[in-house]
């Protein structure tokens, strides 16, 4: 019998399958259940404990995720452990060696990771494919990362002596990931490349509403020759978390999601001495000056507002509207309205549905109550049909207009919504934009539409926003720079990928040697006191 999970992962070269599906073969389970990988073995759970993945375009369950039980964690992290050793030896041009097998295998198995995110996160597969594009190019810059990880020399310290001083970036040991739902491929690929290609050893949880994307893209590295326990998957929620927070042998957590959880995690993991580096929560406000190019800048705010249905941590969900651009909204309503709403194997669709039934009753409420304290629905996307999908979770794109001087007192100007809600304020000056901007707690990203330089120079210089748009509605840095939310949509030191990417991921160790060409000299004075090297 063809099984269930197999066909879930569009996998129907029996041949070719490897051990991650062979369990599923036989299986005689109604729904698939998703493995962990422990010790380069893809087993299944012993829990009793599982949690429903439900498809958000029809709210029927396609996937089981286990809670994986105390055993079963302990076992991935001695995985990660004793692999560690071995790992940290390999070359590092081996390492990037298998990383670029690895990118070879994601650009062959694109289509079907992308399927797999349709089918558990909603979003339509055209986003999919570019979720797994911007995880690939994390991927392709670490089979490069030697120079940032090239320590520093200085020499001749000492005069008379032959005292040098080097400096080397070492791999931290055992480190591990906690993903959100919303990009189930690129952002474990945001963490995982740097921290192998330094030399660790990772125990990644991916969410637990998504984890199909991750289990093919394990199942790829070890395709790649990645050693057995290099990398390890367990599964589960806020048990799963906890335990990574405080094991001891775990060094490092990469964490992206929610505010509620990220501060909760920091805290955990850095009482225990772990770096934490936690990505959170936004709230995205562009600025549109009339002196922009409306047609660009309104295609731009509609793409970066709806696209993902407004489940991107980056998507614009607050447009600042500056003077005459306050006209402009007629034409962003006509434009939006244009937008389809649908499955997301539909080439049509532009957006798909929300995550979860939770969350579309959470934006209908939220969108509810800034009409009752006095918001205008300039578009109204609540209670909409997608026909075939009557069960979704179907959203339509909604623009929420506010008035700039009540804006704290509305929920869904304070709270993300993470729905494809665009609010939209008249202002005045472009400083009282700036001064709006940057009241606001988070400081993920935020974009100017503008065709003044000197309006541009101003912003950029002013805004108090980690990742700045000028004519760019969503400013993600590509991986040679980092990624740099910052203020309330950050906590932590260093950032993902990039430069800063290999600094969280490696320690630095200094070495100073002294190799005279002559040996001391008999009868030279002992010193106690602290040597000045002159
Ligand atoms: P989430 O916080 O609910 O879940 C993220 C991870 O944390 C999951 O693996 C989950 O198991 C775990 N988790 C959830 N609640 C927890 C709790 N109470 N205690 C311990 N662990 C917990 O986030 P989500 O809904 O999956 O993702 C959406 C959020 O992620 C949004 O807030 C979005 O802005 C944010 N996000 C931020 C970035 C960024 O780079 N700043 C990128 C993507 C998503």
């Amino acid at each position: 019998m063809l099984n269930r999970f197999l066909k879930y992962n569009n996998r129907t070269n029996i041949k070719k399958v490897t051990s991650i599906f062979q369990k599923y073969y036989y299986s005689s389970s109604v729904i698939p259940k998703a493995p962990l990988l422990i010790n380069g073995k893809f087993v299944e759970s012993e829990t009793k404990e599982y949690i429903d993945v439900i498809n958000p375009a029809t709210n029927k369950k396609v996937l089981q995720v286990p809670q994986a039980t105390q055993s079963e964690l302990l076992a991935a992290v001695q995985s990660a452990k004793n692999a560690f050793p071995g790992w940290r030896e390999t070359p590092v041009t081996q390492r990037q060696r298998i990383m670029f097998k690895f990118l070879n295998l994601l650009h062959e198995n694109t289509d079907r990771i992308a399927e797999s995110i349709v089918k558990e996160n909603g979003k339509t597969l055209v986003d999919a494919k570019g979720d797994i594009f911007r995880g690939l190019e994390v991927v392709e810059s670490s089979c490069s990362l030697t120079p940032y990880m090239m320590g520093e020399t200085l020499e001749n310290l000492a005069s008379g002596q032959a005292v040098d001083t080097s400096t080397y970036r070492q791999p931290l040991g055992v480190v591990a990931g906690i993903c959100p739902f919303n990009f189930p491929a690129m952002i474990p690929l945001w963490s995982l490349p740097v921290a192998l290609v330094t030399g660790n050893t990772y125990v990644m949880k991916p969410s637990e509403k998504t984890p199909t994307a991750f289990s093919i893209m394990a199942e790829l590295f070890q395709e790649a020759g990645l050693p057995d326990g290099v990398l390890n998957v367990v599964h589960g929620s806020v048990d799963t978390v906890n335990f990574i927070c405080d094991n001891e042998d775990i060094r490092a957590i990469s964490f992206v999601g929610s505010n509620q959880a990220g501060e909760y995690i920091h805290e955990r993991g850095t009482k225990q001495g772990k770096r934490v580096q936690a990505n959170m929560g936004a709230k995205n406000h562009a600025s549109v000056l009339p002196d922009a190019d409306k047609e660009g800048c309104l295609n731009a705010l509609i793409g970066a507002a709806f696209g993902a249905a407004g489940q991107r941590c980056m998507a614009l969900s607050t447009c600042l509207f500056v003077g005459e651009a306050n006209t402009w909204m007629d034409d962003l309503k006509e434009k939006t309205a244009q937008l389809k709403v649908g499955n997301g194997m539909d080439p049509d669709s532009d957006l798909g549905p929300v995550i979860s039934k939770d969350s579309y009753e959470r934006i209908h409420r939220l969108i509810h109550e800034g009409e009752e304290k006095g918001g205008e629905v300039i578009l109204d996307g609540r209670n909409i049909i997608v026909e075939n999908d009557e069960g979704g979770n179907y959203v339509g794109p909604t623009l929420l207009k506010l008035p700039k001087d009540k804006l704290n007192e509305f929920e869904c100007y304070r709270e993300e919504i993470f729905g494809p809600v665009l609010l939209c304020i008249e202002v005045d000056t472009l400083d009282e934009a700036i001064e709006i901007t940057n009241s606001n707690p988070y400081g993920n990203g935020c974009a100017l539409f503008t065709g003044s330089g000197a309006a541009a120079r101003k912003y950029q210089h002013e805004i108090d926003c980690g990742q700045v748009g000028i004519n760019v509605p969503i400013p993600v840095p590509l991986p040679m720079f980092s990624w740099t939310g910052s203020r309330g949509s950050f906590r932590g030191s260093s950032h993902f990928y990039g430069k800063q990417g290999v600094d969280f991921f490696t320690q630095i160790k200094s070495v100073t040697t002294n190799w005279p060409e002559n040996m001391v000299e008999k009868g030279t004075k002992i010193s106690a006191s602290m040597p000045i090297l002159k």
